[in-house]
Parts: C-alpha cells; structure tokens; sequence
C-alpha cells in the first residue's frame, strides 16, 4: 500500500507520541498493576487521539479509517494496551452513537467521548451469549417514559472506568433469535447498575474488564439508541469498524515480534555465529514478514474500502480480522521461539506481546466467527 501525504504524517504523529509516551517504566507498571493510567488518557484526548474519527462537529477530528487504522497499529506496536485506550471511543464507545445517535445524545454522550473527558463501555456479551450475542437474555421492559432493563454483561472491556456503557437489552420478549433487541445509554451511576470483580487476564494489563450487573435499572426513554427492536444490527455494524481496530492492532503486535525477533537474532551468539546465520532461524523470519506483509495488505484494504462505503467492506473487515488476529499469534509464537529461554522471562519484550496477542482472536468475534461471516458471505 503506499500512502498519502497526510496519512504518513499521522503515522509519524501517532509513532512519535507512541515512542516518546510509553516508557518501558509506564508499561511495565500498566502491566504489574493492571491498573488503568487516567494520566496516558488524558494526553491521548489532549492530542487528539481520542477523537480521531469522530466528526469534527462533535469534537473529534474527523478523520478517516485509514487514519484511524494507521493510528492503532502504530500504537500498538509500542504498546498493545495503549492501542485500546485509543481504540474504545472510537469504535466500540463512540461507534453505536455515530451510527444511531439524536444530536441531543451526540452533543451529551460523544462530545465528551471525543475530548477523554468521558469513557463509554459496550455491554453485548452475557455469560450464556458470547459467539451468540443474538441470544441476549438481558430485558428491558417499559414502563411509562422509562426502560427497566435486568441483566448481566460480562467482560465488558473498561466498564470499571466507564461513566456509561452502551447495553444491548431485548424488548420484544416475544421475538426469536437476535431479533427485539435495542441498545440502550446507561449512566454507570444509575441505581441499580454493579460491577463484578476485575477479570484477571492473561494479557491486556491496564485496561481493566469486569461483569456490568443491572438490577431493576430505569433508564429514561431518551436515552434509547437508535429504533426499537433494531439493536442487533447496530451492535453487528459496530462491530465491523471494531473488527478493522483489532486487526490494526494485530498488526502492530506483528511488527513488533518480527523487529524484535530480527534485533535479537542478530545480536544473540551460538555455535560460534549469530543465530540470524542458522536457516532455520533466517527462514522463519522471512516468513514471518511475508504473513506480516499480507495482513498489512488486507487491514489497509479493508480500511480504504470502509472509507469509500463500498457494501464489501463488512466481509473485508472479518477477513482481516480473521488472518491478522491469527497472524499476529503465529509471529508471537516465533518471536518467542527465537528468544530461547530469554523469550520465557518477563524482561524480555516478547514474553508480554505473546500474551496480548493472545485475545485478538478472540474478543470482538472470535475467528471461528470471523470464519462463519465470511462463509455466509460467500455462500449466501
Ligand atoms: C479481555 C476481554 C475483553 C472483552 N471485551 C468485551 C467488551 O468490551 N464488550 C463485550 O460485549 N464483550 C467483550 N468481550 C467478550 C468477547 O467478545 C467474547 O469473549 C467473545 O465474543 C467469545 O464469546 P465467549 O467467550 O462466550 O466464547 P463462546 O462463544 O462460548 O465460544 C467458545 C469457543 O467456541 C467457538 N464457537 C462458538 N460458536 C461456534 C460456532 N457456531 N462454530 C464454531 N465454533 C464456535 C468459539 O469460536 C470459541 O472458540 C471481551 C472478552 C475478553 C476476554
């Protein structure tokens, strides 16, 4: 892919900040404690990270998915946690409410989205609904200009720092499938609405995720998103443009193995030579580009066709999702294989990123769900 002017200036932009922000102290502290860095937060709204692709009118700047794409692998290379606090407000957080939002919601909810001042979660999964968020067991039933919505989300990414989270209920208790569900805005503060315990997770350190409990929640009629009975297909069109943020991820955490693994094969010595000298070392880090070089491809492409909003741009986005995701677990596993036992330790940078890649498979539709989008794409 070769790029724009501008767009290389927004790589330089968003590599500059990554190199210069995410110290080796901030992210080994992220990833000790897993404690969310309110700080790194605020500089990503003050620079405009945040907002990068929501309109300029509600105080984001408008960019586009390329923009967007390059801004989260770049992150992501230094930083897999990082990539996800610039990931949530502009896809998952922010995502339903660009899609199907009243400019009265707009003006409450995504202003300050844009800006950091406020965080929004994305409640779909349930403990029982997970590859099968059609199976949504949540209720919202109404009553008088309110919802009273019942239910349990579960791992909900940054919902114990959310001030409001975006929750998929069903309405239409009598509709089958992943039909009567509505999204609805719930403040975090509402009675009714708790938190379950911090997931203690494999990777991802320092953003945390946890269960969002509702329990008799009233939420007022204005605060429904979008039509009645047509939340499914918003939480699906969300999670399109959420499918293209984990695979630029994936592709940060590829780059990152293979420069690591090159760096370390050059300098580590057995046998007499540099390890980079033996094939079967040399051998993997070429493939290891060239799975690299092809994900790059399929996440750019599938950017640039989210940005010309051509009709294959869903499947594009599943497409690499699927191969990104899986690549980027391929190049950790390799990365780590090339370390020797140094790949093991924790001083090491590759022992981390084989854990963040770990989740880019899963969350967001897993790659046996990626599979079956693409599948029904083609087979329809
Ligand atoms: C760290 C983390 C953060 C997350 N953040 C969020 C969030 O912010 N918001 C949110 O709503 N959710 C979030 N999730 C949930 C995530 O999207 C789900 O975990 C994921 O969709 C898979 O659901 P599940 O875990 O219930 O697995 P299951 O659906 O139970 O799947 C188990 C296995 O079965 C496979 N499988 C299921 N159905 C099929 C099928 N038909 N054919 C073949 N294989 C199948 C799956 O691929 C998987 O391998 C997060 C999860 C994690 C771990």
């Amino acid at each position: 892919m070769i790029f724009s002017e501008k767009h290389e200036l927004i790589r330089k932009l968003a590599r500059d900040f990554a190199e210069t922000e995410f110290t080796t102290e901030i992210m080994d502290e992220l990833d000790r404690t897993g404690e969310f860095n309110w700080e790194m937060h605020r500089k990503m709204g003050k620079v405009g990270f945040l907002g990068c692709k929501i309109p300029k009118e509600y105080g984001g700047q408008g960019s586009d998915y390329m923009s967007y794409v390059i801004m989260i692998e770049e992150f992501a290379r230094i930083s897999p946690v990082f990539s996800i606090y610039a990931n949530t407000s502009n896809s998952l957080g922010g995502g339903p409410l660009m899609l199907a939002g009243t400019e009265e919601q707009l003006q409450k909810y995504l202003v300050p989205t844009a800006k950091g001042e406020k965080i929004i979660a994305f409640a779909l999964t349930e403990p029982g609904a997970g590859s099968d968020a059609g199976g949504t067991t949540t209720t919202a039933v109404a009553d008088g200009d309110y919802f009273v919505l019942n239910g349990r989300k579960t791992f909900i990414s940054g919902a114990p720092m959310a001030d409001y989270c975006i929750v998929f209920a069903k309405t239409d208790l009598t509709a089958k499938g992943s039909k009567g569900i509505s999204s609805f805005i719930v403040d975090m503060k509402l009675p009714g609405v708790s938190l379950g315990k911090d997931e203690m997770k494999m990777g991802i350190l320092g953003y945390p995720t946890c269960d969002v409990i509702l329990e008799d929640v009233r939420v007022h009629k204005s605060d429904l998103l979008g039509e009645l009975n047509k939340g499914f297909a918003q939480a699906m069109k969300t999670l399109d443009g959420g499918r293209l943020g984990v695979s630029a991820q994936s592709i940060g955490i590829g780059q990152a193995c293979l420069d690591e693994a090159i760096k370390y094969a050059k300098e580590r010595k057995q046998f007499g030579r540099r390890i980079a000298d033996f094939q079967g070392i040399s051998f993997m880090i070429a493939d290891m580009a060239t799975e690299l070089a092809a994900a790059k491809e399929l996440v750019y492409n599938a950017a640039a066709l989210k940005d010309k909003g051509a009709k294959e741009a869903a499947v594009a986005c599943s497409i690499a999702k699927y191969y990104a995701s899986e690549m980027c677990n391929r190049l950790a596993y390799k990365a780590v294989q090339i370390h020797g036992g140094y790949g093991y330790i924790k001083d090491y940078r590759v022992e981390r990123l084989y854990r963040d890649a770990r989740i880019m498979t899963i969350y967001e539709g897993t790659s046996q769900v990626q599979q079956m989008v693409i599948a029904a794409d083609l087979l329809k």
